[in-house]
């Protein structure tokens, strides 16, 4: 993507999301609409050696995939490893979250896991937390890593349509509703990816253009 910044100098600032997930590229990329910012799937993804995202942590996993995938390309690579963290059940799903009910795991199945195991559980047992920690890389160096996370409570059955993943049963009180009952836009500003990329946007202009274009 093509602009120009407040000196009017041109700017070109491509982002590659090391991701296949849809839910993930889509919030992705409606965050960077409106700046001078395209992110975009790095090309040909699939057909990539794949990051074996095997580490117990967000932290190992968003920081290894981002700079595992910036050896194929001279572009900035943006990774994230997030998830769903229940610490009644000692932070599971946590970096687990994508494939908590078996390997192939649909949203659904894995949500029916979550639930069948949070039953019985009531009040503050139910509190959960989206975690996202992402990654910038440019060949083979870390740019930077940020974290951030958005906290709810885990309602007892599905309730909204939008979103991913776990979202229809993340109730977030302070807009009482559930993740997928939000617009993405009001999803954006809540979430942990939200909050995430205005981070790394953040570090991006400050450094720019010298430093990482
Ligand atoms: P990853 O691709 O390993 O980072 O997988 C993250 C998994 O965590 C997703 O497949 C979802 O199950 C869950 N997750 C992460 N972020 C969200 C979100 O914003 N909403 C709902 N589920 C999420």
């Amino acid at each position: 993507m093509d602009a120009r910044d407040s000196a009017g100098a041109h700017r070109s600032v491509r982002l590659l999301l090391a991701s296949a997930n849809p839910g993930k590229l889509r919030e992705y990329r409606e965050l960077a609409a409106g700046f001078a910012i395209a992110a975009e799937g790095i090309p040909g993804f699939r057909d990539l050696p794949q990051f074996e995202e095997s580490a117990p942590t967000f932290a190992e996993n968003g920081a290894g995939k981002a700079l595992h995938y910036s050896h194929f390309t001279e572009e900035i690579i943006l990774a994230d490893d997030s998830g769903l963290v229940v610490p009644a059940l000692g932070g599971r799903p946590g970096a687990r979250s994508a494939r908590y009910a078996g390997p192939n795991a649909t949203d659904a199945e894995n949500i029916a896991k979550l639930l069948r195991e949070m039953e019985g559980r009531e009040g503050d047992a139910r509190r959960a937390e989206f975690h996202c920690v992402a990654a910038i890389a440019r060949k083979g160096r870390a740019l930077a890593v940020v974290s951030d996370s958005a906290r709810g409570i885990l309602l007892k059955a599905p309730r909204g349509a939008n979103g991913f993943g776990y979202d229809p049963v993340f109730f977030f009180p302070e807009m009482g509703r559930t993740f997928a009952e939000l617009s993405s836009r009001e999803k954006n500003l809540h979430s942990h990816r939200g909050k995430v990329f205005r981070k790394i946007l953040d570090l991006l202009m400050a450094r720019a253009p010298k430093a990482v274009f």
